[in-house]
């Protein structure tokens, strides 16, 4: 009885048809939920050409899906996320399925909102937005140039600026964080994204985060870097010229900064060893790989995978030994480093400027109002469009 009240209450009328909103249910396949459906597999599944049977793998739990039924309760459509950006279509025409894949429909909202500190940047914009993805984007943009645990008062302001996609009504995708502005001690801090698609700061310097937290996502670190480390098996003093992070043998490793590979290749007791250049004259170095996915002479970004946790060279157990040079010299890779970056200059910066001044006035007339959080749509974009009658 309840099950059929709030079946009731989804549906939303938008094609003349009834739509129901669902959730991909945990260990759901592609396969399965058309054998829930009562669907044919052979035509939605079977008969597809390989690319598209392997993008039905990229199905995920959680992920909200409708299906909108003529009135005798048969199925008409399905729209089912893969990702962001398509979905599948399933839709009947006379008594047979076809199959799909097709842009998501949503709509981007250019939202803001502004928050007094009383704890933390992070605990602050989830208490006034609920959103945990707003506040790591806003800590994550600044993790480089400010130190929120010493500099951060009480009483500060952090104003943000974003854009924020939208799917059926509900927040979808990651939002896009287009200025924010901190206020630390009456000292304004800022940060925006220009058209070139990176982040500067007020005085035009690229803002770029150099170091990933670690190159093994969640993995813990077995031994820190030690320029004098007593070994209990050798008896003797040994450094330990870098970090090292346990983790399972096969686990991707990723580049810590953005930068070029100078080497990529077996060296001794490194093992398979990923030596990386980035700016400045800093190195990292990536050993004892498993295997090497990238080659010598190519440019990496942060956070691409470059190879994979291993044992090889000498190494008692799968684990990456991760260094951080500076013009050779060996430091350690868990202190913050900060690198010169890139000033904007000539017709770029001119552009920049204005693109700044436009976005200080909004921040400005949001820091003005005194509401403790102020989500003000500004436009509206119908950024994906599949076909015209489902744009009604
Ligand atoms: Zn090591």
């Amino acid at each position: 009885m309840i099950r059929y009240i709030l079946l009731l209450m989804l549906p939303l009328v938008l094609f003349g048809a009834k739509i129901e909103t669902f959730k991909v249910k945990s260990g759901q396949t592609y396969l399965t939920f058309l054998e829930e459906q009562r669907l044919p597999t052979k035509k939605l599944y079977y008969d597809l050409d390989n690319d598209d049977q392997i993008l039905t793998q990229e199905i995920r739990a959680g992920v909200h899906y409708q299906i909108s039924k003529d009135s005798n309760g048969s199925i008409e459509q399905i729209l089912l996320p893969l990702n962001d950006e398509v979905q599948i279509h399933i839709y009947r025409s006379k008594d047979d399925y076809s199959f799909e894949i097709i842009p998501i429909i949503c709509i981007e909202k250019t939202e803001a909102c502004s928050v007094d500190v009383t704890n933390s940047p992070h605990y602050d914009i989830y208490k006034s937005t609920g959103s945990t993805k707003l506040a790591t984007i806003f800590v994550s943009a600044f993790q480089n140039s400010l130190n929120f645990k010493r500099d951060l008062r009480r009483g500060d302001k952090i104003v943000m600026i974003y854009d924020q996609k939208y799917r059926l009504g509900k927040e979808f995708s990651m939002p896009t964080l287009k200025a924010a502005m901190v206020e630390m001690g009456k000292k304004k801090h800022f940060i925006y994204l220009n058209d070139d698609e990176n982040y500067y700061n007020e005085d035009g310097h690229k803002v770029e985060g150099f170091l990933l937290a670690s190159p093994v996502r969640g993995a813990r670190i077995s031994s820190h870097f030690s320029k004098r480390r007593f070994h209990p098996v050798l008896k003797r003093w040994k450094a330990h010229l870098g970090v090292d992070y346990a983790a399972r043998s096969g686990t991707p490793i990723r580049a810590a900064g953005s930068g070029k590979i100078n080497y990529a290749d077996w060296m001794g007791s490194y093992g398979k060893l990923v030596k990386i250049s980035h700016d400045d004259g800093y190195e990292t170095r990536y050993a004892h790989l498993k295997s090497i996915k990238v080659s010598r002479g190519k440019r990496v970004k942060k956070g691409d995978i470059i190879g994979y946790v291993g044992s090889t060279g000498r190494s008692t157990g799968p684990h990456l030994h991760f260094e951080l040079r500076k013009n050779g010299v060996a430091i350690n890779p868990l202190k913050v480093v900060q690198v010169t970056t890139k000033k904007l200059t000539g017709k770029d910066r001119t552009a920049f400027l204005k693109l700044k001044e436009n976005y200080d006035d909004s921040i400005d007339l949001y820091l003005k109002n005194n509401t403790r959080f102020i989500k003000v749509p500004e436009h509206e974009n119908q950024c994906y469009f599949f076909s015209k009658e489902f744009c009604s």
